[in-house]
Order: structure tokens, then C-alpha cells, then sequence
């Protein structure tokens, strides 16, 4: 009897047989998607092989129905698959629907092109610095003879990394190679979008959450056929089907979007280092403050190190003047005398200020003076932001909105005040600083952020705007020449964090922003207030010291045993009820510890701990951490994926994740 193997996205380890449906040849059904049903579930799924079965008593089903009329599986794509499955803890079937998406779909009739005009000649056509020649001259080197070399290009802000990439990128083409470009928050970089699409006309296509199941489908088909032959896009543009793949560029490489947090919890970063070994392909990580892990591979000559170490033309970096908040009492005005005379300063000579505060809202919470308690989100355990306009209460995690209360919940005592500040009240406070300077806010409040995003990009580059107010979306890809003041309100924000990161974090986030000045004709200056000014993330960070910190920090990270020293896993474990949470969370530690010891798998398990935020969306939370080698932790992770003995409870591996918050 003629069966197919199907694998099927669901967290069983095996794959399954199926009937060919009646009137389909075998032959036609392999390769392709299809669906089938599963306990009662239709299921998108993935036609591998044709077996012959012995048992002709065999019970099966056919397949339901064949989605696609052209083969969508490749060798590639199941190599792939199985890289995943066995690195990040999934299934054949769960990583094939990570490579191939199950929603694309195929349109109903052919969609016709838009025709876009390629462009003869370069409209980047200025020279290249001799930091930057070296640096194209090393990647197209490696591109021309399938060296398949990881680079690490190290530049400080504005050294002109994007001119590299697209130098980079005109050569594998060239060289009728094909190149992935990732850049972090596709939606948001639509200048750069447009300069690639205006040179290399439909030979690209863009790639993110946002576009159409037939948009992807077509995408796809393309790109497998060799009709595109760039794709620009965020992490899972990295799965694009090319054939003759010659350039992977990651920009930014230290974002943490690159690392996906559900399952499969893939590194884009690792997905690019596995498809240039097998295509033997080039990778260029670009960033000018590189992760730990990409900057101790360089120094350690697993990749090779490019810098571009000065600003365009020779600018000066900005000047980083560190303003301490040490003996300031909490409360009171958001901004030093000392920084409201550098703005001050800056408006009267007409030129454009960044004022920068990683946290949104009014408040970051309200208190009662009487009682002393906050208000938390009825969902999650953490406290609920102010926000002024429109007034509410609002839960940054879950969405949670609720009316201000007019007294105390606990004490009933109308004695209730916000506590804290976040971008609206900085947007306030220099409203009446500066009445007459026209202030614009950008952070995830901003109703549809991306025509808010491209509003504040316009306003400011043709200085409708005095000064710019914003979160961590206005530290990076910014690019305004007549901004020469950056102002950080509160460069403690991220630093403690209980996280092993959060001093990489801080360092980056400040280099980032920091680099938003002084990149015209006229030198910056940045402002950093602080209440931790002798840290070493702010003191390298303030010196463009990024050897000396990185180097600290990697001392730490050895000393209390963290990556890039050891791997590490996080296991989630939920429930709606806190008590099975715990002790479900205790029953899995023991079992895994049991494991441990007597399979003599060497590895550190700690745990189960209360993470930072306990309860989220009405759910409990719990945490056990596994540190090793990834071999073992591997090898213990996936007892976890068989573990059934915890019905009701949601379990969930994550191998290296971003944060272990
Ligand atoms: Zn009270
Ligand atoms: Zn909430």
C-alpha cells in the first residue's frame, strides 16, 4: 500500500501517514502543503515522502485536501526543519511551519505586477570611505568565492553602515547571487525600503508580519524561482527559499526581535550561520554596539572583525556629559537646571533637541499618600501606568484600561497621587519650559505609530519640530542633521533590572540614542541624567569605550556563570491557578533534577523562582532555568517536551532567550 509521510505542526515527535486523496497521484502530493485531519482537527501540514506500508490492515485517512500546485518543500527546507527541531526543542512539523509559513496562501488568479523601472546608475553614488572600501572590498571578496566568512562590522553611529550593505548587496547581484537583508522593525525603516527598491526595481521583495497571506505566497513562489533575488525583511525573511544564496546581511545585530520568543524560539542569527555554511554564503552582522556574544566571537577569531571606526567626514562623536541625580530627591522637576539651560541654549540658536525616556504613559504608577499602596492591573502583578490624555489607568502588559479612581481602594482616602514619570509628563513639563517650541512625542501610545512614525521622521528633518520626545523607537535609525541635543531623562531605567543583560542593554541603548546627534555640520551633545554615575555601562558609554566595557563585562558574565560562558534555557511554566503553578513548577524541577543526576547530564538547574512579573494575563507564572553546555541542556529540555504529567499546566522551553525576566 502506497502511504505519505506527512509532518504535522503539533508537539508530537513522529510523523504521520496518510492516504494520497483519490484521483492525486503520490507523486503530485509530495512536496507540497496539504491538510489533514487530527483528533478531530484540519491541520496545514507538510507532504514529505512516499512509503510503501506492509500492513495492509492499516487504518488510515486520506488527505484532505492538496494546498499547493507547485512543490514548496525543498531539501533545504527539511534540512532545515530538522536543525530546528533538533536545537530548539519542536518538532519536524512545528519548525517546517516556521520555514514555511502555513497561511500563505495561493492567490485566485494571477496577480499582475506593478512594473517598477530599474534605475542605471546608483543613487548612492558618492564615494566610499576608506574604512568603507575595506570594508565592501572584504565582504565581495567572500561573496565571489563562496568563503562563506561571517563578518562582524563594527561601527560607531554614522560611520555609513547602510552604504556598505547595499554595496554589498549590488555585488551579489552581480554576481547573480541572491542576498537577505533583516532589519529590525521592518514597517518602521520604509527610507531605506525605498532607496533598495528604487535601485534594484522587482528584483526585491519585502517580507514582514504585516503583508497578506497571498503577498507572502507570492513572495515566496518568487523568490524559489529565482525572480527575486533580495530580500529585505524582519526574522522570518531569513527562511527565504533562494536557490543560489550568495549574502546574508543582519543589521542590528544585537536587537533582540532576531530571537523569537514563542516556539520554536530560533536565533535568526544561528538560522543565518547554518544556511551560509550549507550554500556557502556570506554573513555580515552590522551594529555599532554588537551583541556580547557576536563581539567575543570576533575577538576570538571565530568571525572576522571589520571596523568603520570614525563618523562620515570625520565628525566628531557628540560629547556625553554625565548630569548626577545622586542627591536629588524623588519627585519635583523631571529635568536638572543644567539640562534645561543646554535646550534652552539650543531652541535660541534654532537647532533640534531628542529628549529621550524609555517608558510611556503619565506615571508608571499611582499611590496612595495615606496607605502607602499602589495600584496594580486586576490581570498581572505589576502597577498600572497614569496616562493623561486620555485619562486612564492602563496595564502595559495586557492592555487593561480602568478610570482613575477618585479615592484609595484600600484606605478610601482621597490622598491618591501619580508616582513617577514617563514620556507624557516630559512632554508636559517642556511645554512649559518652552511655550513656544513645537514638541512632538513618539512611543507606542501614539495611535497608528507608523503614520506617527513617519510624521515625526518628516516634521523633524524639515524642522516642523523644535524638540522630539520619545521611548526606545526614537534611539535608533533616526537620522537628523540638525539635532545637536540629546537629553536622557532617566539613564536608569533598564540598568536593574533582575536580568543578566540588563548592563549590555543600558550600554546599548545609550550609545544608540547618544548617536542621534551632532551628525550634520554642527558637533552634539548628549545629557545623561543619572542617579548610578559611577556604573560601568554609563561610564564606557560616556567614554565611546565599547572594548573596555564589553570587556567588563564579560567578566561578570564568568563570574556568576552566564552567557556567553554557558547556555542557558528558560522553562515557563503557567497556570491560571497560583498554587498548581508552584507545584507544578516544583513537581518539573524535581523530575528534571532527578534526570539530572541520574543520567549525569551536567548541568546547573536553578529555580523554580517567581519571575519578575509573577502574574500576566490573569495567569501565574513560574521559572526554572537550566545552565550548561547546549548539549545538555538540550538533552534534559527534551524530557521536558515529553513530559506529560502536569495536565492544565502550560509548559514552554525557550533555549537561549533574550531576557530571563
Ligand atoms: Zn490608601
Ligand atoms: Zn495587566
Amino acid at each position: 500500500m502506497i502511504v505519505i509521510n506527512v509532518a504535522v505542526a503539533v508537539p508530537l515527535n513522529k510523523t504521520f501517514y496518510y492516504l494520497p486523496p483519490e484521483n492525486i497521484s503520490p507523486q503530485d502530493v509530495v512536496g507540497k502543503r496539504v491538510r489533514v485531519q487530527l483528533g478531530g482537527r484540519f491541520i496545514t501540514s507538510y507532504a514529505l515522502e512516499i512509503t510503501q506500508s506492509e500492513d495492509s490492515n492499516l487504518k488510515l485517512k486520506p488527505i484532505t485536501e492538496v494546498i499547493d500546485d507547485d512543490v514548496v518543500i525543498t531539501d533545504e527546507s527539511v534540512a532545515l526543519a530538522k536543525y530546528i527541531s533538533e536545537n530548539y526543542v519542536c518538532t519536524i512539523g512545528e519548525a517546517l511551519a516556521c520555514v514555511i509559513p502555513p497561511a500563505m496562501k495561493k492567490p485566485k488568479r494571477k496577480i499582475k505586477d506593478v512594473e517598477i523601472i530599474n534605475e542605471e546608475s546608483l543613487p548612492y553614488g558618492f564615494s566610499l570611505t576608506a574604512a568603507q572600501k575595506n570594508a565592501v572590498d572584504k565582504i565581495n571578496k567572500s561573496v565571489n568565492s563562496n568563503a562563506a566568512k561571517t563578518f562582524l562590522l563594527y561601527g560607531v553611529t554614522s560611520s555609513g553602515k547602510t552604504e556598505v550593505y547595499l554595496h554589498a548587496i549590488e555585488n551579489a547581484f552581480k554576481q547573480n547571487k541572491s542576498a537577505i537583508m533583516l532589519i529590525p522593525e521592518i514597517s518602521l525603516t520604509a527610507q531605506f525600503v525605498e532607496i533598495v527598491t528604487k535601485r534594484f526595481g522587482s528584483a526585491v521583495g519585502v517580507w514582514h508580519s504585516g503583508i497578506s497571506a497571498i503577498e507572502k505566497y507570492n513572495l515566496f513562489m518568487k523568490a524559489k524561482s529565482g525572480e527575486i533575488k533580495i530580500m529585505l525583511g524582519a526574522r522570518s525573511a531569513i527562511f527565504t527559499p533562494f536557490k543560489n544564496l550568495g549574502l546574508i546581511i543582519i543589521d542590528e545585530e544585537h536587537e533582540h526581535t532576531y530571537k523569537q520568543e514563542q516556539k520554536p524560539s530560533y536565533d535568526a542569527r544561528e538560522i543565518a550561520f547554518w544556511r551560509a555554511k550549507r550554500n556557502k554564503s556570506s554573513v555580515v552582522l552590522g551594529s555599532a554596539t554588537p551583541s556580547l556574544e557576536s563581539y567575543k566571537d570576533a575577538l576570538e577569531n571565530k568571525t572576522e572583525l571589520i571596523n568603520l571606526p570614525e563618523r562620515i567626514d570625520k565628525k566628531p562623536m557628540p560629547k556625553i556629559e554625565i548630569l548626577s541625580l545622586k542627591n536629588k530627591p524623588f519627585g519635583g522637576s523631571l529635568l536638572t537646571i543644567e539640562t534645561i539651560r543646554a535646550i534652552s541654549n539650543v531652541l535660541s540658536k534654532k537647532e533640534q533637541v531628542i529628549v529621550f525616556l524609555n517608558r510611556r504613559g503619565y506615571s508608571p504608577s499611582i499611590m496612595c499618600k495615606n496607605c502607602g499602596s499602589v495600584y496594580q492591573c486586576p490581570n498581572c502583578s505589576v502597577s498600572m501606568s497614569y496616562h493623561k490624555a486620555p485619562e486612564s489607568l492602563r496595564c502595559h502588559y495586557c492592555g487593561e484600561t480602568k478610570k482613575l479612581p477618585a479615592v484609595c481602594p484600600v484606605c478610601k482616602s482621597k490622598e491618591v497621587s501619580v508616582f513617577g514619570a514617563g514620556t507624557q509628563k516630559v512632554e508636559d513639563e517642556l511645554g512649559k519650559l518652552f511655550p513656544k517650541a513645537k514638541i512632538f512625542r513618539l512611543d507606542g501610545d501614539t495611535a497608528s505609530l507608523k503614520e506617527n512614525y513617519v510624521k515625526a521622521y518628516k516634521g523633524v528633518k524639515n524642522d516642523r519640530y523644535d524638540i522630539l520626545v520619545g521611548t526606545q523607537m526614537i534611539a535608533k535609525g533616526f537620522d537628523f542633521p540638525r539635532v545637536t541635543l540629546v537629553c536622557v531623562v532617566d539613564a536608569d531605567t533598564s540598568l536593574y533590572l533582575p536580568d543578566f543583560k540588563s548592563s549590555e542593554k543600558t550600554f546599548q541603548l545609550i550609545t544608540q540614542v547618544s548617536g542621534r546627534c551632532g551628525r550634520g555640520s554642527i558637533p552634539g551633545n548628549v545629557i545623561l541624567q543619572t542617579r548610578h554615575p559611577e556604573h560601568y555601562a554609563i561610564t564606557h558609554a560616556k567614554a565611546y569605550d565599547f572594548h573596555s566595557f564589553y570587556k567588563e563585562e564579560l567578566l561578570q558574565r564568568e563570574k556568576l556563570f552566564y552567557p556567553p560562558y554557558c547556555d542557558v534555557a528558560k522553562i515557563a511554566v503557567r497556570n491560571r491557578d497560583e498554587q498548581k503553578a508552584l507545584q507544578d513548577a516544583e513537581k518539573l524541577f524535581i523530575f528534571l533534577d532527578g534526570l539530572a543526576k541520574s543520567f549525569e547530564i551536567h548541568v546547573k538547574l536553578l529555580g523554580p523562582a517567581t519571575p519578575y512579573i509573577a502574574k500576566l494575563h490573569n495567569t501565574h507564572r513560574r521559572h526554572i532555568i537550566i545552565k550548561g553546555d547546549k548539549k545538555n541542556i538540550l538533552k534534559l529540555a527534551e524530557f521536558v517536551q515529553n513530559y506529560k504529567q502536569l495536565p492544565g499546566t502550560h509548559v514552554s522551553v525557550e533555549i537561549m532567550p533574550s531576557d530571563l525576566i
